[in-house]
């Protein structure tokens, strides 16, 4: 067994929560920076540099991205030879989260209860998913996710019949409901399939994928090709102010499902999608 020590997972989450909240990372740079080039709105085009200008200046100053610093959603994969050692693998991470939200003043936008919204202080509990896999390594992405885009975000139950037609319907439409809402440019999000929890947690699965990487299914990939295309289509534009750079990717996930169903959901994010993995 190879152990891994809690320290080393706090410090390292910490890390990561403050980098990512600071830099914008380089797979939605290049997309952003590709994306004025292809917009055809002047003001769009200005939307665009004004984020690049953004991420710049954040480096710079060392200040958040955006004001909305998220919530932390964590997919943890522990190999099966990896003995945790020096504490709880769950409360490291949400040590190394209250950690890096407390050192790099960043804001903390977690309420306790859903209802009476306290504030927890700290900007925890983490949403965690777990997964057990082959090998000696553990391994976390974490992504920051603000609320303007998670509140536009949808699930949909919908019948075999309705087949491919039907789920790229659902996506579009939540898309068109959304509008600038969710501060586009924005990453899209897919789950399809699985059970109502399971395909909204592919969906954000999806989001933490490098951006603009294609699903390793040719199907599905096309699938993603098409829906990039309508959705840049609808005229929604940078920041909702029109053009055509309304989404800078799409990922979709895909799982097994029952024989009755055809469960849909999609998770957007927004510019300022702050993502991220360590490997230990
Ligand atoms: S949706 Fe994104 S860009 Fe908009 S306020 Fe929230 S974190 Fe910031």
């Amino acid at each position: 067994m190879r152990q891994v020590n809690c320290q080393e997972i706090i410090e390292e989450i910490k890390k990561l929560c403050i980098h990512m909240n600071i830099h914008m990372e380089e797979d939605l740079k290049k997309v952003l920076e590709e994306s004025i080039a292809k917009e055809n709105s002047p003001l769009g085009r200005e939307i665009l540099k004004d984020l690049m200008n953004n991420q710049e200046i954040a480096a710079k100053e060392d200040l958040p991205l955006c004001q909305d610093t998220g919530m932390v959603v964590a997919f943890v994969e522990v190999g099966q030879e990896v003995q945790i050692v020096n504490g709880n693998l769950t409360e490291a991470i949400n040590e190394g989260v209250r950690r890096g939200y407390e050192e790099g003043f960043l804001r903390k936008s977690v309420v306790e209860c859903p209802l009476r919204r306290k504030n927890t202080g700290d900007n925890t509990p983490v949403i965690i998913h777990y997964d057990m896999v082959e090998g000696n390594q553990l391994k976390i992405k974490l992504g920051a996710k603000g609320f303007g885009s998670e509140n536009m975000s949808a699930i949909k139950m919908l019948k075999p019949l309705d087949g491919v037609t039907g789920v790229k319907n659902f996506i579009l439409d939540t898309i068109k409901k959304a509008g600038g809402n969710c501060c586009p440019p924005i990453i899209v999000g897919v789950g399809i399939g699985g059970t109502f929890e399971r395909a909204a947690e592919i969906a954000k699965k999806a989001l933490l994928r490098n951006i603009g990487e294609k699903n390793k299914d040719q199907y599905i990939a096309s699938i993603e090709d098409e829906l990039l295309d309508e959705i840049n289509q609808l005229g929604i534009g940078p920041q909702g102010f029109g053009g055509r750079t309304t989404a800078l990717a799409v990922h979709v996930e895909t799982f097994p499902t029952h024989i009755a169903g055809l469960p849909v959901a999609v998770n957007i994010n927004c510019h300022a999608s702050r993502h991220g993995e360590i490997i230990l």
